[in-house]
């Protein structure tokens, strides 16, 4: 089965009852990277935050299977375990844990439930300290209280920080390019680059082609009112980049 297969998948705002997914039917296999572009409010990051079980929605229709497991009503935790990755969207800063303490703890409740053993600090540090120079993070960044006055860039660098130690089998990126010059984008493509593998998949979400000249993309998907309305190669972004979104002809 699919690594990820998404049918007819309606959601609303819980508190308003707003719906913001209108029939998203979506189908990601092993060692596929998708990208999806859209306008401005066409439910990107909505859809990405419905995947990961975001408490503000409600799923109200359609299924969504993972492994061919009903994702629905699995907690957020499960689904990171099970391979899942969304970048922590922690929203407080966590006095008196590291960085480093809290990657360490999400790999190894990562590896125990792959059935490995947990590791050590020791061996932990050797091994986020060469991805922390590959992604030209400051080191002292891992000493750091999580989200403590994180930049925008520092946050975003950190996303891929937190998907190549702990690993996932598809990773959702919402706009890692967003807030990042030239070269940063290129760190961190460069970086999500070295961790595909013909097994995982990425699913990532952006307004700008010059990510997808970087990480090249399988299947590019159009959003538009809260439904992927096109899918095509990557010919599409660059009709994007060239025309805008008015330039895609939807049949
Ligand atoms: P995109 O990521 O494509 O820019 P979003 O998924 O963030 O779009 O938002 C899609 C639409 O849903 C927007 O109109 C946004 O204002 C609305 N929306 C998303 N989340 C909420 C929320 N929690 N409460 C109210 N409106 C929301
Ligand atoms: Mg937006
Ligand atoms: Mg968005």
């Amino acid at each position: 089965s699919p690594l990820l297969e998404v049918r007819g998948l309606t959601a609303s705002v819980k508190e308003t009852g707003q719906q913001i997914l209108a029939g998203v039917d979506l189908t990601i296999r092993e060692g596929e990277i998708h990208a999806i572009m859209g306008k401005n409010g066409s439910g990107k990051s909505t859809l990405t935050k419905v995947l990961v079980g975001h408490p503000h929605y409600e799923v109200t229709g359609g299924t969504i299977l993972f492994k061919g497991e009903d994702l629905v009503d699995m907690e957020p935790e499960d689904k990171s375990l099970a391979g899942l990755f969304m970048s922590f969207q922690a929203p407080i800063e966590i006095p008196g844990v590291s960085n480093f303490d809290f990657l360490l703890m999400a790999v190894n409740a990562r590896r125990e439930k792959c059935g490995l053993p947990a590791l050590g600090p020791l061996e932990f540090y050797s091994v986020v300290s060469p991805k922390v120079d590959a992604l030209k993070m400051d080191p002292k960044f891992l000493d750091r209280n999580v989200n403590e006055g994180f930049s925008g860039g520092e946050r975003k660098r950190n996303e891929i920080l937190q998907l190549s130690v702990i690993g996932a089998d598809l990773a959702l990126l919402d706009e890692i390019d967003s807030g990042l010059d030239v070269d940063a984008l290129e760190d961190v493509a460069n970086a999500v680059n070295g961790l595909l593998t013909p097994q995982n998949s990425v699913l990532m979400i952006t307004h700008y082609q010059r990510l997808l000249d970087l990480i090249k993309p399988s299947y590019v998907h159009i959003m538009e009112n809260g439904k992927i309305i096109k899918t095509g190669d990557s010919s599409i972004a660059t009709q994007i980049n060239e025309g805008g979104f008015k330039s895609i002809a939807l049949v």
